[in-house]
């Protein structure tokens, strides 16, 4: 039990989300409320941030888990909130991003959401996106040969410096951006100025990228177009990232290399006389499993079909484990007539006797329900509160996802 979760909720996440479940939803959200993309909700990008920097930190959601969002504050576990945006760089970008470019531009982010078929399969996904490009027209200048000028206001540094008298041989400098050429340090008269792009240089364009999806990529992994990014004049520019996003799938789950079915479902007399099943493969091919004689398969049980899991990247013709974990469908009451139950009783391994005295008293078996766990455990206060379903004895449950 955990004393808060606002953070959790702030990122979409069980209280007792994974590492992985963390680092996925605060991608997921950071690239949706960025700033750059989201400029309405500034506020939402601070507190998804707030919350995975907490949290991704193992320290400080023991203290968050523990006290809540005040003890953080007041844990001292040193170095306050980062900016969200030196957050955001060191989550994204490959290891500080200095390779000895100067003057870059931006790098841009996307996300692409992928089945986990074409992570299987591989697939060259078309990607349009809006890109700056420098204007051709005019060359980046904005305008006619020889047509751009220096701004006289500000010399063409593009600041216009104001000195302001405080008192007798005291003076304050300030600073501002140069407001008749709006900081370019450059002026073009209109009638000089590129039609193409109005002189801002640069213009929008539509751009096609051809994503290469390979076989066993995963979640997460950046694809990157180098150069590809928004363009500006005397810049290089940046690139353009894309990051994978598996989404779930209906049959199989991935864990690294391995594909997981969570729930296989086979009746009574298959796992007690034996079965054959048949899978479909994300490559569209029919595989069969099957019982070794005499084997009986018991409610969560796992098996695993080596080679049949995800192929590996680089290395698509290796391929890890296919693991099944398998639920058996009991017969509903009643569905076994008695004179059969007889039957059954007398091929069956032979039950141990019950020896019942006098002195024991006899109790109701009921069905167990919510309602009785929770009024014996809190007197009969409000019970119904939804931390109860996480009480529940619930095994493996892995139909999820
Ligand atoms: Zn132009
Ligand atoms: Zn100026």
């Amino acid at each position: 039990m955990v004393k808060e979760t606002q953070y959790y909720d702030v990122l979409g996440v069980r209280s007792n989300a994974t590492e992985a479940e963390l680092k996925k939803a605060y991608r997921k959200l950071a690239l949706k409320y960025h700033p750059d993309k989201n400029p309405d909700e500034p506020e939402k990008f601070k507190e998804i941030s707030l919350a995975y920097e907490t949290l991704s930190d193992q320290k400080k959601r023991k203290i968050y888990d523990e006290g809540g969002e005040q003890a953080v504050k007041e844990g001292g576990t040193g170095g306050g909130m980062h900016d969200p945006m030196d957050l955001f760089d060191m989550f994204f970008k490959f290891g500080g991003g200095s390779r000895g470019r100067e003057r870059r531009g931006k790098d841009v982010i996307h996300q692409l959401a992928v089945t986990l078929d074409e992570l299987y399969n591989g697939s060259v996904r078309k990607l349009a996106l809006q890109k700056q490009v420098v204007c051709d027209k005019c060359e980046g200048r904005g305008g006619k040969k020889g047509a751009v000028e220096k701004c006289g206001t500000c010399r063409g540094s593009g600041m216009q410096v104001h000195v302001r008298q405080l008192g007798p041989g005291m003076v304050q400098q300030i600073q501002s951006m140069c407001s008749s050429c709006e900081g370019q340090g450059e002026r073009i008269s209109a009638k000089d100025r590129c039609k193409s792009c109005q002189g801002q240089k640069v213009i929008r364009e539509r751009k096609i990228l051809e994503v290469h999806i390979d076989k066993g990529m995963k979640d997460g992994q950046k694809i990157t177009f180098r150069g590809e990014g928004d363009q500006e004049p005397g810049l290089e520019p940046g690139d353009i990232i894309i990051i994978l996003d598996e989404k779930p799938n209906e049959m199989f789950r991935r864990r690294g290399n391995d594909l997981l079915i969570m729930a296989c479902k086979i009746e009574l007399v298959e796992a007690l006389c034996g079965f054959q099943k048949i899978i479909n493969t994300l490559d569209k091919r029919e595989i069969v499993i099957m019982s070794h004689p005499g084997e009986i398969v018991k409610p969560g049980d796992i098996k695993m079909v080596v080679g049949e899991g995800m192929p590996l990247y680089k290395n698509p013709f290796e391929r890890g484990r296919l693991i099944i974990q398998f639920q058996i469908n009991f017969p509903e009451n009643n569905a076994i007539q008695e004179k059969n139950l007889e039957k059954l009783e007398a091929i069956m391994p032979a039950r141990e006797d019950c020896i019942v005295t006098d002195d024991m008293e006899m109790v109701t078996l009921s069905d167990y329900t919510l309602e009785h766990e929770s009024r014996g455990h809190h007197g009969g206060g409000n019970a119904y509160d939804e931390d109860d379903e996480n009480q529940m004895p619930r095994g493996m449950q892995c139909q999820s996802h």
